[in-house]
C-alpha cells in the first residue's frame, strides 16, 4: 500500500505538470476588448454557435453498465472476497476511466445539483445518465454499503492512494466536521434550485479534484485540491468524510444497508487491531458503522482471522482468550 501511496502524488505532479493546449494559448489583443474591424477584417461573418455533439447511447450506456459493474465487482471484493487488493486495483482503473479518460464527468456528486433542479423546476430537463449515476449507487449503499465510495469513485480513489500515515482524529472532533458535508449538502441544494439567473452548481464549481483528472482548471482549485491530497496523507480521505455531500446521502443510507462490512471473516476477536488499522475512523466497539465505513477493506488485513491459515489456529484461539 505504500508504493501506491507513492504513485498517486506522482501522478497528480505529472498532470500538473503537464498542462493541456488551452494553458499556452497568448492572445495580442486582452480578451476583454472587443474586437475591432482592423482586427477581424470588414468581410467577417460571425460563424454559427459550436456546440458539441451529445454523447453517442452507445457510450453513455457503456458509461452507466460500468458504473454498475464497478460497483458490483466492489461488493464482492469488499464483501465476499474480502480482497484489499482486489479494491486498490478497481479504485486506480475507476480513477483511470470515471477520473481521467471521463474527466470526472458525469458523476453521482454533481448529480445532486441536476436532480435538485429538475425536481423543482419543470422546464429543466435531467439526461437518464444523470439518473442512472445520481441514484444507482445509493440503491447499492441500501444493499451493500457504501461500496462506491469503496472501489468505484475516482474522487475517493486518489485520496485513498494517497493515504501514507493516517492518523486517528478524535471522535468527537471527526464526529462534528462530519456534519460540515450536510451543511454543504444542504447550501449546495439551496444554490442548484435558486431561479436560473442566479442557479450556480457549487460542488462542482469548487470541485477539489477534477481539475487533476481534466489537467486544467483554476490556479486556487488546483492548490486546494493539492492540500486536501498532502492533508489526505495524514487524515483519512478528508474530503470523502467531511465535505462530500454524496458521501452524506450515502451514509444514510447505507445506515439500513442490507449487507455491510464484518470485520472478521467468522468469529469476533474484540482484539483492536482492525480499529487502529481503520485510518477513517469508521470502527466503532470494534465494528465497522455502517454510515461512516468506506468499504476500503484495510481491516481485513489487520485481522488475525483473515490471516489465520484455518479456523481452529492456536495462536488465534489463545488472542481471542484474552482479546
Ligand atoms: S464520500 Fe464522496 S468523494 Fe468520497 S468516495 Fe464517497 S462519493 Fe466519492
Ligand atoms: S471499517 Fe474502516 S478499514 Fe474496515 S472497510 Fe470500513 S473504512 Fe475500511
Amino acid at each position: 500500500m505504500k508504493r501506491s501511496a507513492l504513485l498517486a502524488p506522482m501522478l497528480v505532479l505529472l498532470t500538473l505538470a503537464t498542462p493541456t493546449e488551452s494553458l499556452y494559448a497568448q492572445y495580442e489583443r486582452p480578451v476583454d476588448v472587443a474586437p475591432t474591424e482592423e482586427d477581424i477584417g470588414s468581410g467577417y461573418v460571425t460563424p454559427a454557435v459550436q456546440r458539441p455533439l451529445p454523447r453517442s447511447t452507445l457510450l453513455n450506456i457503456t458509461d452507466i453498465v460500468l458504473l454498475l459493474g464497478a460497483m458490483g465487482i466492489s461488493a464482492w471484493l469488499g464483501l465476499v472476497r474480502r480482497s484489499r487488493t482486489g479494491i486498490v486495483v478497481l479504485a486506480i482503473a475507476c480513477a483511470v476511466y470515471f477520473g481521467f479518460y471521463r474527466k470526472g464527468c458525469v458523476c453521482p456528486i454533481g448529480a445532486i445539483q441536476n436532480v435538485a433542479v429538475a425536481l423543482t423546476d419543470p422546464s429543466y430537463a435531467v439526461s437518464y445518465v444523470v439518473i442512472a449515476f445520481f441514484f444507482a449507487p445509493l440503491v447499492l449503499a441500501l444493499l451493500f454499503g457504501r461500496v462506491f465510495c469503496g472501489g468505484a469513485c475516482p474522487f475517493g480513489a486518489i485520496q485513498e492512494l494517497v493515504v501514507l500515515r493516517p492518523v486517528q482524529v478524535p471522535r468527537r472532533l471527526d464526529k462534528a466536521l462530519g456534519l460540515l458535508k450536510y451543511v454543504y449538502l444542504a447550501l449546495a441544494i439551496w444554490f442548484a434550485v435558486l431561479p436560473a439567473v442566479e442557479r450556480d452548481f457549487i460542488i462542482c464549481r469548487f470541485d477539489p479534484f477534477v481539475g487533476f483528472f481534466r489537467r486544467t482548471g483554476p490556479a486556487y482549485m488546483l492548490i486546494i485540491g493539492g492540500a486536501f491530497l498532502v492533508l489526505g496523507m495524514f487524515v483519512g480521505r478528508p474530503y470523502c468524510r467531511y465535505l462530500c455531500p454524496y458521501g452524506g446521502l450515502l451514509a444514510q443510507l447505507a445506515r439500513f444497508s442490507w449487507k455491510g462490512v464484518t470485520i472478521t471473516p467468522d468469529k469476533e476477536l474484540d482484539c483492536g487491531l482492525c480499529a487502529e488499522s481503520c485510518p477513517y475512523g469508521a470502527i466503532e466497539k470494534m465494528r465497522a458503522v455502517r454510515t461512516s465505513c468506506l468499504s476500503c477493506a484495510r481491516c481485513y488485513t489487520a485481522c488475525p482471522r483473515e490471516r489465520a491459515p484455518a479456523r481452529g489456529d492456536a495462536s488465534v484461539e489463545s488472542h481471542e482468550a484474552t482479546g
